[in-house]
């Protein structure tokens, strides 16, 4: 059975479970990359207890890639075991990372309190902050984002 994208037009290649929302887009701007930010293709699915995502050149390169991941997501859930055990890598708002399939998830540990001398993300200064610095550089940003580079193609 096919499926629409949501937020697209464009029907997905692979056998999404019904229960798994799936989303994408031709021209996603991702903020906070080490090189500043990029345009990208990108394709999300949500199966619970956290997103995949996958980029590319193409809808359809980042569709790919994302599949790929919820083909390791879901082996590693078909063994039987829940997912686990977690480490945190760099994230300390819960959220970690399954030793054996190496998938993201939210709310696997207790959050971690922030340093209050650690410098602010671009997106904590427009959402909470309020920034207006901030709030103009991300409306800049995406109002020029077909002369922003790529992302890196390839796996
Ligand atoms: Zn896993």
């Amino acid at each position: 059975m096919t499926r629409t994208i949501e937020n697209t037009t464009t029907e997905a290649q692979h056998d999404w479970p019904e229960s798994v929302y799936i989303q994408g887009g031709e021209h996603g701007v991702v903020f906070g990359a080490a090189d500043g930010p990029y345009q990208t293709a990108f394709f999300e699915a949500f199966p619970g207890g956290t997103f995949l995502r996958g980029e590319g050149k193409t809808l359809a390169e980042a569709e790919e890639k994302c599949w790929k991941q919820y083909q390791v997501f879901t082996a590693c859930d078909g063994t039987g075991e829940p997912h686990g055990p977690f480490e945190r890598r760099q994230y300390t708002n819960g959220a970690g990372f399954c030793t054996r399939c190496g998938i993201w998830m939210s709310q696997v540990f207790d959050p971690i309190p922030d340093d209050p001398n650690r410098e602010r993300r671009l997106i904590e200064r427009v959402f909470v902050d309020r920034d207006p610095e901030a709030i103009e550089e991300v409306l800049t940003t995406v109002a020029d984002a077909a002369s922003l580079p790529h992302a890196p193609s390839g796996d």
